[in-house]
């Protein structure tokens, strides 16, 4: 059967990570969270002090892009590719409230995104991939052969990032998530480059109320459909 490549996109903590890898998973293929690509840079530019709380130096972030270096690297304990800076695995640092808190403004730099969004281009260039982001369907992958944008109300979806940082040990309060929610929401909708939008030919899936298992199967029930329409 040929192999296609599903974009998916949305707002923030939709659950298309968690999807994306089952699919990917299920189906054989290769999974790309282009979000991890995003938070990299930004945990790069925080440990060089190129973005605190009260400035954010571009010009320093974008003289340094050259001395990023990312990766994917399949850790089969956990099932998934974990992402490396400069071959330091920095999965565990990334997906926290701080780094969250900055990563829509690093991502609105245009330098930024045109040497990711490169480095994903050749990622995804053999078919066969899985990737999530904000502008896959529109911007990476425009001609992708399936492309699902996941929506929910914010409240579902702090709560379900809330409970993900708790479990991982994080202090956080649910109002501080939700806030920082809403607020990417915002940068990732409003920002000049490669705003967040629901592609014109991309299948549209609020999840507000589908558990993880109930969206998996539609969304599998959807590339089934593409899959035959492509073999
Ligand atoms: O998907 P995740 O929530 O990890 O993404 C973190 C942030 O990275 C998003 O809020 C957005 O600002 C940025 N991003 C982006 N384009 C992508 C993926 C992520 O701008 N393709």
């Amino acid at each position: 059967m040929n192999k296609i490549t599903i974009a998916i996109d949305g707002f923030s903590s939709t659950g298309k990570s968690t999807v994306a890898k089952r699919l990917a998973k299920h189906l054989g293929y290769t999974y790309v969270d282009s979000g991890a690509m995003y938070r990299a840079v930004t945990w790069y530019a925080m440990k060089h002090n190129f973005i605190n709380r009260e400035r954010f130096d571009v010009d320093s972030l974008v003289s340094h892009l050259d001395d990023i270096h990312i990766s994917f690297v399949f850790n089969k304990d956990v099932g998934f590719a974990e992402v490396y800076l400069n071959d330091e695995n920095i999965e565990k640092y990334i997906r926290s409230l701080e780094v969250s808190s900055f990563v829509s403004r690093v991502a609105e730099v245009s330098e930024v995104r045109s040497q990711l969004v490169k480095q994903q281009q050749k990622l995804g260039k053999v078919k066969g991939v899985v990737m999530d982001g904000r502008d896959i369907g529109t911007v990476v992958f425009p001609n992708a052969e399936l492309k699902l944008f996941l929506t929910a109300s914010p409240e579902n979806r702090a709560k379900r990032r809330f409970s993900e940082l708790v479990k991982k040990g994080d202090a956080v309060l649910y109002d501080d998530v939700l806030k920082n929610v809403e607020g990417r929401d915002y940068i990732d909708s409003h920002r000049k480059d490669s705003p967040l939008i629901k592609a014109e030919d991309a299948i549209e899936i609020d999840n507000s109320n589908m558990s993880k298992d109930e969206q998996f199967h539609v969304i599998l029930d959807i590339v089934n459909r593409k899959l035959k329409e492509n073999a």
